[in-house]
């Protein structure tokens, strides 16, 4: 079995404290990918110190040379593309089209980052005094301290590493602990495109000692985080008392509502996808279906059909429709609130329990599992499962299904099936959502526009797209003064 290391101060490094945890496949527990550091704080005080380096050297760089070893990224990606999705699928459980989807995102963000090393743009901006010029232009900051999450193992941490890169500041990740071999992967690709060893650090091991070392780091002074709300709750009480800027992307409780004029074989298209895609485990995932009285009983009739048909498995297999869950907790977690919605009176019209069988014993899987008749404001409605169960809420009219759409802590992505237009652009207006999807699941951002929540989900940044470069720079503005002579502002205009 192979033993992976970090890559710290320009080198592959064995961890300080001589520790490895195993890699793990979700769908067969007696496969190990391999084992990975399992990290102490003197590793992180390493890291730093080295990506200090990293960004002195890093910030001098120009922005385009710095796009364009980006670009070289994005074409060993698509180079590598068949053999990450393969090795991304035995590490996490989702099926190949889905790794391989996630491994796209990567290379669309890089190509986008590329572009953006010639496009840093600032403003150029008239002074009120004669004579005078005012601008503003944008600087890299530091090192930045990336933590992401499982279940987008190469596209997440693109989405917070290429920005920061193009934007000329030095970079420690630390890959969720369930997902080392993409993240390993990444930074090989990084170092092999030409990023200069110091620019970047891999610092493996567990959230509560690396990446809270991280986060507590005091010449980090940038935090990106993506990962559970409870998780992200605890970096930003800790970015909040040191200071620091912090993006944070966090818990989703998405709904799909299927009105009563809409397409229905498309929803049903989308539901599938939203609902069980990535076995539920997705930020965007649709966990809650909000269905019009007219066409509920339909609608549910068509969905237990088609929900019996899944396939579950390996997703390196042909056929596969739906992987693991990502370890023994998250499935737990799922039973637990399968209890739960009973308990509450929900109907449980599909799954509930393990699959099991053949391949599936030794895997974490999980039926595809709905309740009907659940109550809007109870636990099941409420609260973010992560797993491949759908809560269906029975409404009277639109205006009662945005009403449950926003009623809920989180505010990542909404979906509204409907042929009203006028309809369709109120509920761009009305859900309290960063994304909404019309006609489309709740799960298809693209990578060169801007995503995040609203509410617990998120704190206000947004990754993608062009926000993300302005959470990665620093604003710096530049006053020129010419006319020789003392010009007091606000007292001397005009
Ligand atoms: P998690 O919170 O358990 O872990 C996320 C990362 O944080 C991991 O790398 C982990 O090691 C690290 N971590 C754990 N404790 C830490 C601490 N005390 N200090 C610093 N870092 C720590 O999340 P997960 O189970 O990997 O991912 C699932 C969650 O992520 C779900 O809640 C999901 O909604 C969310 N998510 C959100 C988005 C989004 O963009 N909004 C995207 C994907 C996932």
């Amino acid at each position: 079995m192979t033993t992976f290391k970090n890559f710290i101060a320009g080198q592959w490094v064995e961890p300080t404290t001589g520790d490895y945890f195993d890699d793990i496949n979700p769908a067969d527990t007696r496969d190990v990918v391999g084992k990975f550091p399992k990290s102490g704080k003197a590793d992180v005080q390493r890291a730093v110190e080295s990506a200090k380096k990293g960004f002195a050297l890093w910030k001098r760089t120009p922005a385009p040379a710095r796009g364009d070893i980006l670009r070289k990224v994005g074409d060993l990606l698509v180079a590598r593309k068949e053999e990450i999705a393969t090795l991304m699928t035995r590490e996490m459980g989702k099926p190949l089209a889905e790794t391989r989807g996630d491994v796209q995102e990567g290379i669309d963000t890089a190509y986008y980052a590329a572009v953006e090393g010639r496009r840093m743009f600032g403003h150029t901006v008239p002074s009120e005094l004669r004579n005078k010029w005012a601008m503003s232009f944008r600087r890299p900051i530091g090192v930045a301290g990336l933590i992401t999450p499982f279940n987008f193992p190469l596209a997440i941490p693109t989405w917070k590493m290429f920005p920061a890169l193009a934007c000329g500041n030095a970079v420690i990740f630390k890959p969720a602990e369930d997902v080392p071999h993409t993240g390993h992967v990444l930074v090989e690709i990084l170092l092999e495109a030409g990023l200069p060893p110091e620019v970047i650090q891999l610092v493996h091991g567990f959230g509560e000692t690396v990446g809270a070392a991280i986060v507590e780091h005091p010449d980090v002074p940038v935090i990106s985080f993506t990962g559970s709300t409870e998780t992200g709750s605890k970096v930003g009480a800790e970015c909040g008392r040191m200071h620091k800027r912090l993006s944070l992307e966090m818990g989703g409780k998405n709904a799909m509502i299927v009105l009563d004029d809409a397409d229905l074989d498309l929803a049903m298209d989308g539901l599938l996808w939203g609902a069980f895609g990535t076995t539920g485990q997705r930020c965007t995932a649709t966990s809650r279906l909000i269905v019009q009285k007219g066409v509920h009983d339909t609608l549910l009739d068509r969905l237990g059909a088609r929900v019996a048909k899944l396939k579950l498995g390996d997703g390196r297999k042909q056929g596969t429709d739906v992987g693991p869950l990502i370890h023994a907790q998250s499935r737990e977690k799922v039973e637990r609130y399968v209890g739960i919605g009973k308990k509450e009176g929900a109907s449980l019209v599909a799954g509930g329990d393990r699959a099991t069988g053949k391949e599936l014993d030794h895997g974490y899987f999980f039926q595809p599992t709905i309740f009907t008749g659940v109550k809007a404001g109870s636990r099941l409605e409420q609260e973010e499962i992560f797993g491949p169960l759908l809560s269906v809420i029975r409404v009277a009219d639109a205006d009662e299904a945005f009403t449950v759409n926003n009623d809920v802590k989180y505010g990542l992505s909404s979906s509204l099936y409907t042929r009203d237009v006028n309809l369709a652009f109120r509920a761009l207006n009305e859900l309290d959502n960063g994304i909404t999807y019309v006609n489309a699941p709740t799960i298809g951002a693209e990578a060169h526009l801007p995503f995040g929540g609203v509410k617990q989900t998120g704190n206000g940044h947004r990754e993608g797209g062009w926000e993300v470069y302005e959470f990665y720079s620093e604003t710096k503005v530049g006053y020129v003064d010419y006319s020789g002579m003392l010009q007091r502002a606000q007292i001397d205009n005009y």
